[in-house]
């Protein structure tokens, strides 16, 4: 059998993907096994993309941590908010306020209610 690409030289070799017969030059040995150029570069590229989607990936995980800090660090803005302006003049302390919000949360909440509406 003589090379797919060059018939005029001897096949030394067959890509174990397509099965193509290589000669010397168009053989390609990765890992202990031959692939002709076609397939080792489509392979190549294969596992260069699953790479660039593991790392997108990452970013997105990134992302949504961060999405959730800032919508804690939101949560917390306004929780303050609220107790400065609504809870501080009437129920003093924060750990006051976190104690009735711990024993009576209703309370705060029916409170909350009246203020703001009115
Ligand atoms: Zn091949
Ligand atoms: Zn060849």
């Amino acid at each position: 059998m003589n090379c797919d690409r060059h018939p005029e030289r001897e096949g030394v070799a067959s890509c174990i993907i397509c099965g193509r017969i290589l000669c010397e030059e168009c053989r390609l040995k990765l890992g202990g096994k031959n692939y002709c150029e076609r397939c080792a570069d489509k392979l190549f590229r294969e596992r260069v993309e699953s790479g660039e989607e593991k790392r997108k990936g990452m970013g997105l995980g990134v992302k949504i941590l961060i999405a959730i800090l800032i919508i804690l660090g939101i949560l917390a803005v306004l929780s303050y908010l609220i107790y400065s302006v609504y809870l501080a003049p009437y129920y003093g302390s924060p750990e006051n306020v976190l104690r009735i919000l711990m024993n009576d949360p209703e309370r705060i909440i029916r409170f909350l209610g009246t203020r703001i509406s009115t």
